[in-house]
């Protein structure tokens, strides 16, 4: 990702930025640019929509009602991607078994090869 918005102002800053260059709004946790802190827009609570909420890992004095957090994670962004790494896992599975179906076939192309290669050679 190479650009971000300010979630007061809107206006695009850099990812890395730590504070808003527009309204000073700060934008990762502790003045590094490597936390990133996520902070809740409207009315709603972070924890709402966080994972470590709804499994019930998080001891963060602020949850329930934190609107801004280091660690939050969302759930849907979450289990979108748990989705994805399924859809790969069964994409993989799916081509192992063809490959194990095929594997006769696989291994008579095979021969031919070395067949062919030792016929080319041989003359
Ligand atoms: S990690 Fe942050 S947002 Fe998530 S439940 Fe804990 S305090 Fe709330
Ligand atoms: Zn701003």
């Amino acid at each position: 990702m190479d650009t971000a918005s300010c979630p007061r102002c809107h206006q695009p800053v850099n990812p890395q930025a730590v504070t808003c260059p527009h309204c000073r709004t700060q934008l990762k946790a502790y003045g590094h640019p490597g936390i990133p802190l996520h902070r809740a827009t409207g009315e709603e609570y972070l924890c709402d929509s966080c994972i470590y909420h709804a499994d019930d890992t998080c001891n963060f004095p602020q949850r329930p009602y934190a609107k801004e957090c280091t660690l939050y994670q969302n759930i849907e962004a979450h289990e979108l991607e748990l989705q994805q790494q399924r859809d790969n896992n069964s994409f993989g599975v799916t081509f192992n078994n063809w490959v194990k179906r095929n594997q006769s076939l696989f291994l008579l192309l095979g021969l031919l090869v070395v067949c062919l290669l030792i016929a080319l050679f041989s003359n």
